[in-house]
């Protein structure tokens, strides 16, 4: 089993910090953000500790993203959410603080005014410029 000493969440699934455990499986393992931005928010990771998406491997992505929807489902229906927002930190310009990947998973409500951190003004492509930017990133699949 992979496991960073000095991480916070690796001692959450180890058990040294406490947390509200939502759902725990041989390679994944969920529990509550403890500063939610709607109650119920959640936090769904690999055991293995790997920095950021781009360090998981492609065999452990399925489980993972399986845990999400299946937990996503549950909050609904536990909760009486309307809806829910999945969002994926990686890498401290993009807002992430704990180097363990983790997908948040938040239960929306009608009017609940929620606040995402994370939010954007638009930004507009000049003419063909979206094509060039296209160009860009399909070179690397
Ligand atoms: P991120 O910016 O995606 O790295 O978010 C890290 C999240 O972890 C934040 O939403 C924190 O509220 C949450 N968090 C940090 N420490 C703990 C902890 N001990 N238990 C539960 N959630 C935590
Ligand atoms: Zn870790």
């Amino acid at each position: 089993m992979i496991m960073a000493e000095e991480c916070t969440f690796c001692r959450i699934i180890a058990g040294q910090i406490p947390a509200t455990i939502i759902h725990s499986d041989d390679r994944t393992f969920a529990f509550l953000d403890i500063n939610p931005a709607n109650k119920g928010h959640t936090l769904v990771l690999t055991r293995k500790h790997y920095e950021n998406l781009n360090e998981i491997p492609a065999n452990e992505l399925g489980s993972l993203f399986e845990a999400v929807q299946k937990i996503s489902k549950a909050i609904e229906k536990g909760l009486k959410a309307e809806g829910y927002n999945i969002l994926m930190n990686n890498k401290r310009p993009a807002g992430q603080i704990i180097d363990h990947a983790h997908i948040h998973i938040i239960p929306r409500f009608k009017g609940d005014e929620m606040q995402v951190r994370l939010g954007w003004a638009y930004k507009k492509y000049e003419q063909g410029e979206d094509k060039t930017i296209s160009e860009k990133i399909k070179k690397h699949l």
